[in-house]
């Protein structure tokens, strides 16, 4: 009998152990318990255990680790590369431990690792308080700052991990271990851009900061023959802007419910993460009148109605493959580039967004946590989002050709939380081309001390020795 259905034939053994369940391949609910956001990926798990409680995790580490198998973990599953599922292993799905808690005194902010941003955001939302996540409201808040996170509060307060005060987590040997300032420090640093590596994240606690019952937001439009002159402006605008205002520009073409016509199009989007209603229309002004919009939509708007402004574009089950690179340089070579990159895209189904980086984000010491480029002036996310797989060969090409278009320009880093899948990766150069080797050689340490075997190795990984 091979080692994996005897795994299968064990597997039944957990359910005596945990009082989540473990859905296998006979199960009627086995094909969407193996699902994740990219619909690219498609793994056949031994078996999904759904933890029901925090202290399912460390049954399912054990009987894992005991067992030699693969074991993936999942928060929100929206891992572009997929890292949330495997072959022949066992997924731990935390999707169903969705609890948030605000401490008014502190304004901090407790979250379970299936919490999505929506939760957070629900939760946060009637005290006032937010916590700087992403701009997709489905996706899951364990990826995403045990990567960074990035949005649009990120220029006012900072990368998520910047505000992760605290974790608590299983380790390997399925010990649970806090680490915040004060205990296992080190580790803290580690969780703060080093991914999954280290062991499973029960419980998050965030700094959260005062926002206004709405927040002044919206997206200037311009056409095609508009983007030159829009994105000069820009260029020049962003040498002098507050950290309150936050601004990704997206280009794509638009979805049909948006009533914006076709054809590809050019949105600055914005958040300006004060109350001072004038200041925030004084700042964004300035670029209107440089560079006047064919269309806008601008306003106050309820923080979570913002925050899930762009939920449709990436629908759950879309194909996706995506490259980030950052850059400093936003001449007219550059706009050359990112302006005929942008009419090339007539279709529906890939895009990108250049978001303005600096403010309190870049005001963090570099060495402070492993996320890495923090002088960045710019960032950009390449994404494929289509729905037919016979689209897949030209929606990669066309993310790739321009991610490799831009890197002459590119200053270094890569944000983990937006690279696809890349099987052919030599896995050690890739963490190098990440995080430098002072922080790599930082985070193998953590490796060699609190998952010396490599159980934790399906995320962006982190050798526990250096070739
Ligand atoms: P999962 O696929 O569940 O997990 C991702 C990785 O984290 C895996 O390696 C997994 O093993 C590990 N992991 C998950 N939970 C735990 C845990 N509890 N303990 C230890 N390891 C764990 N990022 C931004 O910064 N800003 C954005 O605005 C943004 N927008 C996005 C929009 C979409 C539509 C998508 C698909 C992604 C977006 N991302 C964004 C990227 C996002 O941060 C990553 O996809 C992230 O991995 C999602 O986290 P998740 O929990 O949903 O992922």
């Amino acid at each position: 009998q091979s080692r994996h259905s005897q795994a299968f034939n064990e597997v039944s053994d957990l359910q005596r152990h945990i009082s989540g369940t473990v859905i296998t391949a006979g199960d009627s609910g086995y094909d969407e318990a193996r699902r994740v956001w990219n619909g690219m990926i498609d793994r056949h798990p031994v078996a999904v255990v759904r933890a029901a409680v925090a202290a399912d995790i460390g049954p399912v580490v054990h009987f894992a680790r005991t067992r030699g198998l693969p074991l993936a973990v999942r928060g929100g599953g929206h891992n572009v590369a997929g890292n949330s599922t495997v072959d022949g292993g066992l997924v731990l799905d935390l999707g169903r431990l969705t609890a948030v808690e605000v401490n008014e005194r502190t304004h901090t902010v407790r979250a379970q690792p299936g919490a999505t941003l929506a939760d957070l955001d629900r939760v946060t939302e009637p005290y006032g308080l937010a916590v700087p996540v992403g701009v997709v409201s489905g996706t899951g808040l364990a990826g995403l700052t045990l990567g960074g996170g990035v949005g649009w509060l990120t220029r006012a307060h900072g990368l998520t991990v910047d505000n992760l005060v605290a974790a608590e987590l299983v380790t390997s040997a399925g010990e649970t271990v806090t680490a915040s300032d004060s205990e296992n420090a080190e580790l803290l640093w580690g969780l703060r851009g080093g991914g999954g590596n280290f062991g499973v994240v029960s419980t998050f606690t965030f700094q959260a900061h005062p926002l206004p019952a709405e927040v002044l937001s919206g997206n200037l439009v311009y056409g095609r023959d508009r983007w030159t002159e829009a994105l000069r402006a820009f260029a020049a605008w962003t040498h002098d802007l507050p950290d309150e205002l936050t601004t990704i520009i997206s280009f794509m073409v638009p979805p049909p419910g948006w009533n914006l016509g076709d054809d590809p199009l050019m949105m600055l989007g914005f958040a300006w993460a004060s109350a001072d209603l004038t200041a925030g229309y004084e700042v964004v002004d300035r670029l209107r009148r440089a560079a006047p919009p064919d269309a806008e939509a601008v306003g106050p708007a309820r923080w979570p109605v913002w925050q899930s402004a762009a939920d449709e574009l990436f629908p759950q089950g879309v194909r996706g493959y995506w490259k980030n690179t950052s850059f400093d340089r936003l001449d007219d070579d550059v706009i050359q580039v990112i302006t005929r990159r942008a009419a090339e895209q007539t279709w529906r189904g890939t895009g990108f967004d250049i978001h303005h980086m600096g403010g309190a984000l870049a005001r963090v010491d570099e060495d402070a946590t492993p996320f890495p480029n923090r002088a960045a002036r710019f960032w950009l996310n390449i994404y494929g989002f289509w729905p037919d797989a016979a689209d897949d060969a030209a929606r990669i090409a066309f993310v790739r050709g321009f991610a490799a278009e831009m890197e002459p320009v590119a200053s270094g880093g890569q944000y983990v939380n937006f690279l696809g899948a890349e099987p052919d990766l030599d896995q050690a150069a890739a963490a190098l081309a990440v995080f430098g080797p002072a922080k790599l050689e930082r985070l193998s340490a953590l490796k060699r001390t609190w998952d010396p075997d490599n159980v934790f190795r399906l995320n962006h990984k982190i050798p526990p020795t250096i070739p």
